[in-house]
C-alpha cells in the first residue's frame, strides 16, 4: 500500500478549516449516501420518472443505468447526467436511513459528528436542509475524490478516537492509506445492494444497521477507556 497521500481539492481546504472541531472529543465522520440516505432507493425513482431504471446486478452506478423501453445501457455521459439531475433536483427530499439519526444523536453525547460526503458543491444547501429536517443538523464537507485526506486532515486536529463510514470500498481504502488509525466501518444501507458486495478490504466492521453501529463505536470508546 502506497503511503503517498494525496491533496486536498481546494474547494475542500476552506469548509475543513470552517469546520469547529474539539480537540480530545471522538469524531464520527459519517457518508451521506447510502449511509444517512437511501440514495439508491431515491436514484430508482427519479430515473423511472425519466424512462431509465437501474439493473442491480452489480455494485456499480455507471455502466447498470439502462433505458426503460430498450433496455440499453445509458452511455457514460447520459448516466453521469442523470446522476445530476437526481442530486440536483431530489437531494433535498431524499428519504433518511431508518435509525441513522436516533444513532447519531445518541452518539453525539459523546462524540462530534461531521457528515462528508461527495456531491456537487451546488448541492450541499439542499443537503443541509435535508440533514437538518431528518434530526441530522451536523456539519457537512462536499467532498471531490477520494476521502482519505479530508479525513486524516480531521483526525490530526481532534487527536482522538476517529469513527470513518462509508458504503464504497475504495473510500475505505483511501481511509486506509491517509488515516490507518482511524477505525472504518463499511454500511450499505439498501439490502439489495448491500447483498452484492462483502466486507471492504480495507474496513475493520462491517454493519448495515445503524443500532448496531452505535454499540459498536460505544464499545470501540469504552475499551479504549475514552
Ligand atoms: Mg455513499
Amino acid at each position: 500500500m502506497s503511503s503517498e497521500t494525496p491533496r486536498i481539492h481546494d474547494a475542500v481546504m476552506p469548509q475543513l478549516d470552517a469546520l469547529e472541531l474539539l480537540e480530545g472529543r471522538p469524531l464520527v465522520i459519517t457518508d451521506a449516501d447510502e449511509v444517512l440516505f437511501l440514495f439508491v432507493q431515491g436514484f430508482e425513482a427519479y430515473l423511472e420518472d425519466n424512462g431509465f431504471y437501474l439493473d442491480l446486478s452489480s455494485f456499480a452506478l455507471v455502466g447498470n443505468i439502462r433505458r426503460a423501453d430498450t433496455e440499453d445501457m445509458a452511455p457514460v455521459e447520459e448516466a453521469k447526467a442523470l446522476l445530476d439531475g437526481f442530486f440536483r433536483e431530489r437531494t433535498e427530499t431524499m428519504t433518511p436511513v431508518p435509525g441513522a439519526a436516533e444513532a447519531l444523536a445518541a452518539l453525539a453525547e459523546r462524540a462530534q459528528v461531521v457528515v462528508l460526503s461527495n456531491l456537487p458543491d451546488s448541492s450541499r444547501g439542499a443537503r443541509e436542509k435535508a440533514l437538518a429536517l431528518a434530526g441530522m443538523p451536523y456539519p457537512i464537507v462536499a467532498n471531490t475524490g477520494l476521502k482519505g485526506p479530508a479525513v486524516r486532515h480531521m483526525a490530526d486536529r481532534v487527536r482522538a478516537p476517529v469513527f470513518f463510514l462509508d458504503d464504497i470500498p475504495h473510500n475505505h481504502t483511501s481511509v486506509a492509506q491517509a488515516a490507518p488509525d482511524v477505525q472504518r466501518v463499511h454500511f450499505i444501507a439498501d439490502p439489495r445492494l448491500a447483498r452484492l458486495i462483502g466486507p471492504a478490504e480495507h474496513c475493520h466492521h462491517r454493519v448495515d444497521d445503524w443500532a448496531e453501529v452505535r454499540r459498536l463505536i460505544e464499545r470501540e470508546l469504552a475499551d479504549i477507556g475514552w
